[in-house]
């Protein structure tokens, strides 16, 4: 049986009783293809070359700067701060909470 545990607090999840959300994130190298044709040129072919080399072979590091897919679980808690804050940006954080003194 797979167990699932989140990847924010590390409790454990059960598939039975609780909430899993799953968090799909792709990085990749953009590659803009729409615009001048002349000044990239030399740029789009080392990211072909790049490319073409990932299918020959299986030279992980390479591909992980080109595209990478990254894959959380997340309890229902850590779920509904990940999306007020999805890139840990710590002044919006802060805001976030709303600081009220009086
Ligand atoms: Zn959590």
């Amino acid at each position: 049986m797979i167990r699932y545990s989140c990847d924010v607090c590390k409790r454990d999840l059960n598939p039975q009783f609780d909430l899993r959300y799953v968090v799909k994130m792709e990085v990749f190298a953009a590659m803009d293809t729409g615009g001048s044709e002349d000044d990239d040129s030399d740029h789009l072919q080392e990211i072909q070359d790049i490319l073409e080399r990932l299918e020959d072979d299986e030279s992980d590091d390479i591909g992980e700067e080109v595209c990478q897919t990254l894959r959380f679980d997340l309890c229902p808690e850590c779920r509904s701060r990940f999306v007020k804050n999805p890139l840990a940006r710590e002044n919006l954080a802060a805001k976030a909470v709303g600081f009220s003194k009086n």
